[in-house]
């Protein structure tokens, strides 16, 4: 039978997937297609890779039972903490996930891309950890916007290689990544920040961050009694911390998926990353997925308040999550997750990163039941966001909390 989290021998999840890449690649990709599952499963892969999750992230991240909110909300609320991890986000786990392969398959040098530098934070950070050099691809633009992010990625030793070409964010970033891995195919390691690029990446970044929902199913049992839950909620960029959230449960019909896209200004608008929603099929970044894009399948700019959210697509297995009607997909505003930052904030003493803020924003749009249990995983915390949220603290509807 095939199930959602698998994928088939062409890395096709129904109609989105496989690698589409240039022929210089074939060899590397091919190689890591071989390799990857026999490393990452191997004993050895598995006792360095959970032994620096606990030490160096510091996991198990908590399952944390929110009263105040569950109390608003009309359901029993758990957060999934990983906004407590080493570098404030779940992407390291992804990111030593990556690199300690890099090392087993005789890499000497990595290259990432990043938009809002958090995935290239993780990257230099583990970079640092595990002595080996690091080039971060970057927009010229993003490299302005994300000052602080930069001088973390300098002070770990990477080198930030600002992109001048394009609009100088994330497509450009990835794209001249992508042409450095042409040139070095053999030495070089490209870590990919999402479940997106060319397969394996989606099911090789998917597998790196389940551990998130291996977690929660331990300790739900212990809480609840069950290792389920009724509902699982998640934000969707290129789809990393809603695969791992959702891993051990994508085939089990009695949990609920909902995924929350950046809608930006706003659906009817231009200014908007709900690709999921909006997209048409396309190819980008080598995987066969929703864009934003114009007919002539020119990619257009995405726009979302949250700098991890505007990615022009969505990585192929919550494409085939949404077209399958397996995951419910809701489109959330600026504004909406504003609001929800702050409620989190003033309710639980919790500021999430911009991007969670979204996936909170789903649960007023929700009808529960007073026994329904709801896990939602935050993704970041908000230390970055925080002269966004400052900026619109005015904009708070403060009664509503
Ligand atoms: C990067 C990022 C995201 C979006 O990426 P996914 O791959 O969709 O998870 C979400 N939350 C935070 C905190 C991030 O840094």
């Amino acid at each position: 039978m095939k199930t959602y989290q698998q994928t088939d021998e062409n890395g096709f999840y129904g109609r989105f997937g496989g690698a589409y890449i240039p022929e210089v690649l074939y060899k590397t990709v091919e190689d890591l297609k071989q390799q990857y599952l026999t490393i990452i499963e191997s004993e050895s892969f598995q006792k360095e890779y959970c032994q620096l999750l606990r030490d160096y992230v510091g996991r198990p991240s908590p399952l944390y039972y929110a009263e105040r909110m569950s109390q608003k909300y009309g359901c029993k609320l758990y957060l999934k903490r990983e906004d407590l991890n080493h570098t404030g986000a779940h992407k390291i786990n992804n990111a030593i996930g990556q690199a300690l392969l890099a090392k087993r398959m005789g890499k000497t040098r990595i290259i990432a891309e990043t938009g809002a530098g958090q995935h290239g934070v993780a990257t230099a950070t583990v970079c640092a950890l595990m002595n080996l050099p690091c080039r971060v691809y970057m927009g010229a633009l993003d490299v302005e916007r994300q000052h602080v992010n930069v001088e973390r990625m300098r002070m770990l030793g990477a080198e930030v290689f600002p992109v001048e070409s394009g609009n100088k964010t994330l497509k450009d970033a990835t794209n001249e990544a992508i042409r450095d891995w042409c040139c070095h195919p053999s030495d070089t390691f490209y870590i990919i920040g999402s479940t997106v690029g060319p397969h394996p990446y989606p099911d090789m970044v998917a597998r790196l961050q389940s551990v998130i929902s291996a977690e929660i199913k331990y300790q739900l049992q212990e809480k609840e009694g069950r290792d389920y839950p009724d509902y699982l909620i998640a934000c969707v960029g290129g789809g990393s911390n809603a695969a791992g959230a959702m891993f051990h449960y994508l085939d089990d019909e009695r949990v609920k998926l909902v995924l929350a896209e950046a809608g930006g200004l706003g659906v009817d608008t231009t200014e908007t990353a709900a690709s999921l929603q909006l997209g048409s099929v396309g190819i980008l970044h080598g995987s066969r997925i929703k864009v934003m894009q114009t007919d002539d399948g020119q990619i257009v700019e995405p726009y979302s308040i949250s700098a991890g959210l505007d990615y022009p697509g969505t990585g192929p297995i919550h494409c085939n999550l949404h077209e399958t009607g397996r995951a419910k997909t809701v489109a959330i505003n600026d504004n909406e997750a504003l609001q929800a930052a702050f409620e989190l904030t003033r309710l639980e003493g919790i500021i999430p990163a911009l991007e969670s803020s979204h996936a909170l924003a789903i649960l007023p749009k929700m009808k529960f039941k007073k026994d329904d249990i709801v896990v939602l995983n935050v993704s970041g915390r908000g230390d970055k966001d925080l002269s966004t949220y400052l900026a619109h603290k005015d904009e708070i509807d403060y009664g509503k909390i």
